[in-house]
């Protein structure tokens, strides 16, 4: 039985309401994703993943070297996470995708790879999907924080699928936003910016999905509410073998000097994958959840999507006590985002979610001024395009 409810809150839309109360740490809910898909840049880099669940398939010290391109020692290595599944992982004899088990592969024939398996075309760069994704993969440079290979699975589903209605009822559950014409917002995907790529985007997808079957996808409006599924409700998938083993040792009982060392150690992993592979990115891939992608923003969450599987389950847990009738809400913005001045966040929301935060720090800084720092600034994609930029 659910502890919580998806209802109409005023003022507000469509919101989680708990139906007990929580304590810290309580799971609210654990749900599978109706589709998830490792990262182009992940998966063309060579990091080994599961193709449906998207479990690391390399060992932590094989993560680790390839991370930092040189040997690096790591301790306690009893707490590997993946010890378990890479004795027993297989793959797809025609396309030679690889799975963490016989029941992943079995679930994704069932579900789409029979129709998506790409056989010997999967390292032919003309073939029409690796096309389609190269332009995605130019479009967005890491950190990814999704991938059109999410929409491919997506067509292979619908494809597949022996209940195409209850399908697209299910697809249509997300919301699909991307101009909110109300308060002159948009995405970000839509500025002028991503132009000629959008359109490049939208060529190359038409191409990829030619047969009648797929009509109801290619036309304009409905690759844009493609786009706008994948553009609002993508949650980042932690499934890092180097964070997944990191939360484990840290939770050790551990005599407090032995605690210190070892965190010296953590850092200095950090540091030396920081040094190649630039900033660490906690995320592997992306996905779709139908009950999950139903909770609201907040800049003071009270719940906080995990992975404590190391695959694609999320796991929501309450991080402050919750109250029956109070919505539950998570925060769509990473730490160091939730940090930063209510002008950049909400700036950072805007473009990526299409609202603005009218959550309590938000209302509280509300007279803040205006300024976001360069600093701020650093790692926006779209800073070249005018803050105050409207929808005609
Ligand atoms: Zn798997
Ligand atoms: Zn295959
Ligand atoms: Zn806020």
């Amino acid at each position: 039985m659910n502890h919580f409810e998806i209802r109409e809150l005023e003022g507000k839309g469509r919101a989680m309401v708990a139906t007990k109360d929580f304590v810290v740490d309580e799971i609210i809910f654990e749900e599978e994703p109706f589709v998830s898909h490792q990262f182009s840049w992940n998966a063309a880099y060579g990091y080994a993943a599961c193709d449906h669940c998207m479990r690391p398939l390399e060992t932590l010290v094989e993560n680790v070297h390839r991370l930092a391109n040189k040997p690096v020692a790591v301790p306690l290595l009893e707490h590997d996470p993946t010890t378990p599944w890479l004795q027993q992982f297989t793959q797809c004899q025609r396309c030679k995708v690889r799975y963490c088990s016989e029941d992943c592969m079995v679930e994704a024939k069932k579900r789409y790879h029979r129709v998506a398996c790409m056989g010997a075309f999967r390292n032919d760069d003309t073939h029409p999907i690796n096309v389609l994704n190269e332009i995605w993969k130019k479009m967005h440079y890491p950190p990814e924080t999704g991938t059109i290979m999410l929409i491919v699975r997506l067509m292979a589903m619908y494809e597949q699928s022996s209940k195409k209605a209850e399908f697209l009822e299910q697809l249509q559950s997300f919301q699909a936003l991307i101009i909110n014409r109300e308060q002159k917002i948009y995405h970000k995907m839509l500025g002028e910016n991503f132009e000629q790529q959008m359109e490049q985007l939208y060529g190359a997808f038409c191409n990829a999905f030619k047969s009648e079957e797929f009509a109801m996808f290619t036309t304009p409006d409905a690759f844009k509410t493609l786009m706008g599924i994948l553009g609002t409700n993508s949650q980042g998938i932690a499934t890092s073998v180097l964070a997944q083993w990191v939360t484990k040792v840290s939770d050790l009982p551990l005599p407090e000097a032995d605690k210190t060392q070892l965190d010296q150690v953590i850092d200095d992993i950090y540091a030396k994958v920081g040094e190649f592979a630039g900033e660490f990115l906690n995320n592997e891939g992306s996905g779709l959840y139908i009950l999950q992608s139903k909770i609201n923003h907040s800049c003071v969450p009270n719940a906080q999507s995990t992975f404590p599987y190391s695959n694609d389950i999320v796991v929501l847990k309450a991080l402050t006590p919750i109250q029956k009738g109070q919505e539950i809400c998570i925060s769509y913005l990473d730490d160091c985002q939730l940090e930063r001045s209510r002008h950049s966040r909400h700036k950072m929301l805007r473009e990526n979610y299409i609202f603005i935060c009218e959550c309590p720090k938000c209302r509280a800084q509300a007279s803040d001024p205006d300024v976001t720092s360069d600093e701020e600034d650093d790692d926006d994609e779209m800073d070249d395009y005018d803050d105050d930029d409207e929808m005609d």
